[in-house]
């Protein structure tokens, strides 16, 4: 692997990321940035010069590999390939541009391409301005390759050059995902199913800076341990922009039978979700998680209407995220193809839910009526729920990992 490029400039949006604030995004930036490289073939350093963050190959490396790496840490607005050199004077830096141009881009006639120099000063020994730079290099280049020319508005090369105590030349920005590095804003706790919605939900919280936790309530021998996989291989494909993930498996049968046998029909698939987010929240506050994320959008089913989702809200004090609402299901199917858990969601295996669902749920929860038939589960459940929580079975999910 002989590679061009031996390094990247790391662009962050920068709005709102002041003082103590902009010191820990970058750290948390940093860290993101070395996890996500352990997995690419390569070693690399990640070093923070002068609010920049610029990311060195130490030996040889799979370069598509690395910026597909790069653009799933989030905090990431751009990734930079560029080449530096040594502050040696103008002519060396002539044909240092020079070399750069003819090594990238092969200019000849056949294919005449527009240009234009952005140069940068942060260093103001440096004896021209960027001005001067901007006009100098341009110069230079227009001399050295006939078929060029220059475009200021809309260039097919945008050449930056920076002069720092280095000087770097780069021309390619490939869009990172953007949002905040995750372990910057605290934690929160997703539901996560085995559908198309529920890792799209956490991808997104996630995309926010929030670290994820997740449960999943399985009801063997209703649900098979094929679904249950499917679960861990969906949090695995999210783990790689979250980094691991705590995964809290919780056994629901008996929850589901009681709740069967003692309400009414109708008001099982609300009742079921009123409990998953009661032992939801349990977990949340013993793992100093914030919060609990859903996949939920208004209207998708019977349990989405806004008074079944006032019902399911009611069960918990936390706050829960919905990051989906607003979208419809054409929206949600593109994003679970964009981040690859598509795939994964649409295998066909049973969810706890789709076994005990009624013929006709109701659309219209009564929160009275619902109340009162949780009262017809006063004898047992709080028992049931706490062996639900204290059994529970915790999966560390990491990318890397095969099972
Ligand atoms: P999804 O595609 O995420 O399964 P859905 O469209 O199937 O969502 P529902 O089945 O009504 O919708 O579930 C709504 C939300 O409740 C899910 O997005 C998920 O956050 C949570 N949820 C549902 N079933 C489970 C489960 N078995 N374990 C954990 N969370 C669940
Ligand atoms: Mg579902």
């Amino acid at each position: 692997m002989d590679n061009y490029y031996q390094s990247f400039l790391i662009k962050y949006a920068e709005i709102g990321i002041k003082g103590k604030n902009r010191h820990l995004f970058e750290e948390a930036l940093v860290r993101q940035i070395k996890f996500a490289l352990k997995k690419v073939a390569g070693s690399f350093s990640v070093r923070r010069t002068s609010g920049r963050i610029y990311v060195d190959a130490q030996t040889d490396f799979d370069y598509d590999d690395t910026v597909m790496a790069l653009k799933s840490v989030f905090g990431i607005a751009g990734i930079c390939p560029v080449v530096s050199m040594a502050d040696e004077g103008f002519s060396e830096l002539s044909n240092f541009v020079v070399k750069f141009l003819n090594d990238v881009y092969h200019p000849d006639a056949k294919k005449p391409l527009s240009f234009k120099v952005a140069a940068r000063r942060s260093r103001k020994d440096y004896p021209l301005d960027s001005m001067e730079l901007n006009a100098k290099l341009g110069a230079v280049i227009l001399e050295s390759f006939p078929s060029m020319r220059v475009d200021v508005h809309k260039p097919d090369i945008m050449l930056h050059v920076e002069i720092r105590e280095k000087i770097n030349l780069y021309s390619e920005i490939i869009p990172g995902p953007g949002g905040m590095p995750v372990g910057t804003n605290g934690k929160a706790m997703l539901l996560l199913s085995g559908g198309i919605d529920s890792p799209v939900a956490g991808y997104m919280i996630a995309k926010r800076g929030v670290k994820i936790d997740a449960v999943y309530f399985h009801a063997p021998p209703y649900t098979s341990e094929r679904a249950k996989q499917k679960v861990i291989d969906l949090a695995r494909i999210i783990s790689r922009y979250t980094g691991p993930i705590y995964l809290n498996i919780i056994n629901f049968t008996d929850i589901q039978l009681y709740i069967y046998d003692q309400c009414p029909h109708e008001e099982l698939t609300i009742i079921m979700r009123r409990y998953m987010m009661r032992i939801a929240e349990q977990i949340a506050n013993q793992t100093e998680c914030l919060g609990l994320i859903t996949g939920e959008s208004i209207g998708q089913v019977a349990s989405q209407t806004l008074k079944s989702l006032a019902a399911t809200n009611e069960a918990t004090s936390l706050p829960v995220y919905r990051p989906l609402i607003g979208f419809d299901k054409m929206e949600i199917v593109s994003l679970a193809g964009q981040i690859g858990t598509y795939e994964t969601s649409i295998q066909p295996y049973e969810d706890c839910c789709t076994i005990f669902v009624a013929k006709h749920p109701v659309t219209k929860p009564n929160p009275k009526r619902i109340l009162r038939s949780e009262t017809r589960l006063a004898e047992r459940i709080e028992g049931l729920v706490e062996n639900a929580v204290s059994g529970r079975e915790l999966v560390i999910v990491r990318e890397l990992e095969e099972t």
